[in-house]
């Protein structure tokens, strides 16, 4: 397949204990119908990431939720995909960075994604950034958590939804001191199905995204800067939902697949529509 987009999000495991009110994982759908539970039984989940690595088509895989840190065989699925060669990465909220998983991990997982949108506590509250929508992470126990990440030698990505709550924070000094090798800058997205009763309030224009951008520009010197609009990140990605379909989000909404399981990765993935000149636009292709 041309020109596959190298780069796979497996958006392993639904529930999550924060309570982001943008949050376009929310996954109703495939809880309401397919999956209950909103995540597959180990070895179905484990025969995706084999299909994964013997097709060939990629070369990174994100696992994502929900929060996938809460999947209690997650360090064994990152270990499989490694056995494939894969780069492999994890995107999470933080809560369950603890030096168990880190150390069970370390030999297996390149990258760790922490998603951070903002250095206020009150702000995240009013976001729902916080374990069940009421306890906030600290600035300094962001540091910490960061500090451990580091330690153990992961690379860092911090991953930043920019909303009307954060549009005009200054995170200058916080990312100079931590200095992570990648920073994901998204603008907030309405999805249809997933987030579209409770974003509203948190939607921005493109204009107060680039004044985003603009304060953090200088920034380019000490990490790598990926800001992604709400077109950019509209079809540039390749996702695979905990009930073990692709998805896209071309139209605003999820267009799902049949089973990877039951008609395999090819068949599967021309279900879905992905545009590789907009994840190359949107930097999707980078040093991992
Ligand atoms: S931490 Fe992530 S998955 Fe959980 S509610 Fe927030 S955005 Fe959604």
């Amino acid at each position: 397949m041309e020109n596959t987009i190298p780069s796979l999000n497996f958006h392993l495991y639904e529930p999550c204990n924060m309570r982001c009110k943008f949050c376009f994982a929310t996954f109703q759908e495939v809880k309401k119908t397919i999956l209950p539970k909103g995540h597959l039984p180990f070895k179905d989940a484990e025969n995706i990431i084999h299909l994964i690595g013997k097709s060939e088509l990629f070369q990174k895989i994100n696992f994502a939720g929900g929060e996938p840190t809460l999947h209690p065989h997650l360090p064994k699925l990152i270990e499989i995909a490694k056995s494939y060669n894969l780069t492999t990465s994890i995107v999470t909220n933080g809560t369950k960075l603890t030096t168990d998983f880190l150390e069970k991990t370390k030999k297996y997982l390149d990258w760790i994604a922490l998603s951070i949108d903002s250095l206020d506590d009150e702000t995240n509250l009013k976001i729902g950034r916080a374990i069940t929508g009421k306890h906030v992470f600290s600035q300094d126990k962001y540091y910490k958590i960061i500090d451990k990440v580091q330690k153990f030698g992961f690379k860092l990505k911090i991953n930043t939804v920019v909303n009307a709550l954060n549009y005009q924070e200054d995170f200058s000094e916080f990312l100079t001191n931590i200095k992570p090798n990648r920073w994901k800058i998204l603008q907030v997205l309405e999805i249809e199905g997933e987030n579209e009763n409770s974003v509203k309030p948190f939607l921005i224009d493109n204009t107060q995204f680039e004044s985003f951008i603009k304060i953090h520009s200088h920034l380019e010197n000490i990490t790598d800067l990926a800001p992604e609009t709400t077109n950019q990140i509209k079809g540039s990605y390749i996702m695979i939902n905990p009930a073990g379909q692709f998805f896209d989000n071309v139209d605003g909404k999820y267009k799902v697949s049949q089973s990877i399981n039951e008609v395999g990765i090819h068949h599967a993935l021309s279900e879905i529509r992905t545009d590789f000149e907009k994840f190359v636009d949107r930097k999707g292709i980078y040093e991992w």
